[in-house]
């Protein structure tokens, strides 16, 4: 018989962290493998041949994003055979059409979490993050908008949770305390 197999969901806005901490938190969390949602859609946009910029994906219309995050959902599932795995990616997406949810039904349904975790910051952190970061092409936001996002986030978790069952924990990812944040996730983690 299989062994049954943890998937656990990282989210949290554009620059809070995440990435970041993540993959400090797998060094020490030998048992799971990182799958980045972003990438595998990247992957699939890509040869498509619907985008050339990962942060472009946001600005399709939100039937063709929702049929990308459908076949990479199915897709990580499938990843999900032989590991534990920690899925970096968000609660909901800013589009120019509004808010497009990171794990509507379908992907719960697929995915099947059993933890939610939203790593978070003050918006103003955010802001500053986001402005330092220039390897990717974030969306200029005010910080009124950054802390919208952070409280419609929440409640979104909280359906999230309703539908699938799965915790809802929140870790603070302060300024400069990386290690810090990284020491919360990984016993939220390690707990069965
Ligand atoms: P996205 O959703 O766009 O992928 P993200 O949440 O994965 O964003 P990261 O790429 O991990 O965000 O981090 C954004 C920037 O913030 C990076 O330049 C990173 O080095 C920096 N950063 C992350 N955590 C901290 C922290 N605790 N203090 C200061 N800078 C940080
Ligand atoms: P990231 O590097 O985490 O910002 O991911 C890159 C892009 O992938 C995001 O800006 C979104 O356009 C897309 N993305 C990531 N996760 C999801 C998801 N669960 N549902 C829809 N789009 C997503
Ligand atoms: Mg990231």
């Amino acid at each position: 018989m299989q062994e049954y197999r943890d998937i656990v969901v990282i989210a949290g806005i554009p620059g809070v962290g995440k990435t970041t901490v993540v993959e400090e938190a797998v060094k020490k969390l030998k048992t799971y493998k990182i799958v980045n949602f972003g990438d595998v859609m990247f992957e699939i946009a890509k040869s498509e041949g619907l985008v050339k910029h990962r942060d472009d994906m946001r600005k399709l219309s939100p039937e063709t994003q929702k049929k990308i995050q459908r076949h990479a959902a199915k897709k990580i599932a499938g990843m999900a055979a032989d590991s534990n795995i920690i899925v970096d990616t968000h609660i909901s997406i800013k589009t120019p059409k509004g808010y497009l949810p990171g794990l509507p039904l379908w992907v719960l349904e697929e995915l099947e979490p059993t933890k939610i975790v939203i790593i978070d910051a003050t918006a103003e952190e955010i802001f500053l993050r986001r402005k330092r970061d220039n390897t990717r092409r974030r969306d200029d936001e005010s910080l009124e908008s950054i802390k919208f996002h952070q409280r419609y986030n929440i409640y979104l978790a909280a359906s999230y949770s309703m539908v699938s069952g799965a915790t809802v924990s929140i870790v603070y990812n302060k300024e400069g305390k990386i290690l810090e944040a990284v020491k919360e996730l990984t016993s939220i983690l390690e707990q069965d």
